[in-house]
């Protein structure tokens, strides 16, 4: 069923998922559609506009619904991780054409742009994302295909201005694609500032419980481009299984929720540790001291999100002690779910990482903060 009113806020539209009502049952929660073929009718058209799954799916389709409407975009693709997500995007840029994006990103996305630079004749700029101007210089007009940006940056959390990364990427000609994993659409709505590609890994805060793996793309406009991302993953395999799509939109409804308490929670750990004697350095983007925080101010509406990092003082054995003596703090990578996880970047980034090794990176979930408090303290006495 489609949404009834236009006027609905975007949180009202993920708790309903769109109010996506069956029409022949009421299931008041979309159902899943497992089937991988669908039949055609007495005139050998699909009968209900279905081929073939990896094409596209009911299930799916459901859940690109929401993803479309919590972004504002023109139309979602869902992916089986955020990678294929990524992989189906760069996808598009031809030899002889250029990417730039920031020198600390997710690491993963960056790997796949060395390789498509090694590989593929495609040029590849990794700026200074701290150094004023560095984005605009980065840009060479005509051939840049796309700026890409991450805000805030993992794991460092520096904060990218959207609007001016926009302009910018529209005075050189390339599109802006933003990876907004960390600040998902309950707090940045990239597409509104000028994206005109927002990327989320729903792994992390749109599915928010740790237990799928899955990738969307949002555009502004579905265009040429857009098209062509569709025929890439179309043939590739690339899209979101029913089951798990059927996870991410039941994950969605609480996004909000979940990442206002995982917001509170960040801020109350953020200044317990700030003056604490084995913290080097806090890296949040809501603390007034952070180099970002006015801008973050600006595209952050809904909140500061789960994400920080702390310096502790010592090396990168310190850290390591720092990270294996937590109890409630769960030691493994990742991000964005109800439960709180710590991490030494350094250790997992590989050999490209210029994180610093006394970097420990903070996912914070939804428990009652006293108790991670509590916990971080006792932790710091390892040191
Ligand atoms: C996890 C992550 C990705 C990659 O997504 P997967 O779902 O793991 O494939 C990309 N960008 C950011 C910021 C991430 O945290």
């Amino acid at each position: 069923m489609a949404r009834k009113h236009e006027n609905w806020s975007r949180s009202t539209l993920a708790a309903q998922a769109l109010h996506l009502i069956d029409e022949a049952t009421g299931a008041v929660v979309p159902g899943i559609e497992p089937a991988s073929t669908f039949a055609r009718g007495p005139d050998y058209e699909p009968m209900g506009g279905f081929n073939y799954a990896r094409y596209a799916n009911p299930t799916t389709q459901a859940t690109e619904k929401v993803l479309a409407a919590l972004d504002g975009g023109a139309d979602a693709l869902a992916f089986n991780a955020g990678m294929a997500a990524v992989v189906s995007l760069f996808e598009t840029v031809r030899a002889g054409q250029h990417i730039a994006a920031p020198q600390i990103m997710y690491h993963g996305g960056q790997d796949w742009l060395r390789r498509l630079s090694e590989t593929r004749g495609i040029a590849l700029t990794l700026f200074d994302q701290t150094r004023e101007g560095a984005l605009e210089e980065a840009l060479r007009p005509g051939e840049t295909a796309i700026l890409w940006i991450e805000t805030p940056v993992n794991p460092t959390w520096d904060v990218i201005d959207i609007e001016r990364a926009a302009k910018a990427a529209h005075d050189a000609g390339a599109i802006l694609g933003v990876d907004s994993t960390v600040a998902p659409p309950c707090t940045t709505r990239s597409l509104e500032l000028g994206a005109d590609i927002v990327f989320h890994s729903a792994t992390k805060y749109l599915g928010g419980h740790s237990d799928l793996t899955a990738g969307a793309l949002i555009c502004a406009e579905a265009n040429a481009l857009w098209d062509e991302i569709k025929q890439v993953r179309k043939l590739t395999g690339g899209i979101l299984s029913p089951f798990d799509a059927w996870l991410l939109l039941r994950g969605m409804r609480t996004l909000f929720i979940r990442f206002e308490r995982a917001s509170d929670n960040a801020m109350a750990i953020a200044r317990a540790l700030a003056d604490h004697p084995r913290v080097a350095q806090v890296l949040y983007p809501g603390l007034e001291s952070h180099p970002g925080h006015e801008i973050a101010k600006k595209q952050m509406r809904g909140g500061f999100g789960g994400m920080m990092s702390i310096l502790v003082e010592g090396d990168a054995a310190a850290a390591r002690r720092v990270a294996t003596a937590t109890k409630l703090f769960i030691p493994a990578t990742s991000l964005g779910g109800v439960e709180s996880l710590i991490e030494h970047r350094k250790s997992v980034e590989g050999p490209h990482s210029i994180v610093p090794p006394n970097l420990l990176r903070l996912s914070v979930g939804i428990e009652d903060v006293r108790d991670l408090i509590a916990d971080l303290e006792q932790a710091l006495e390892a040191i």
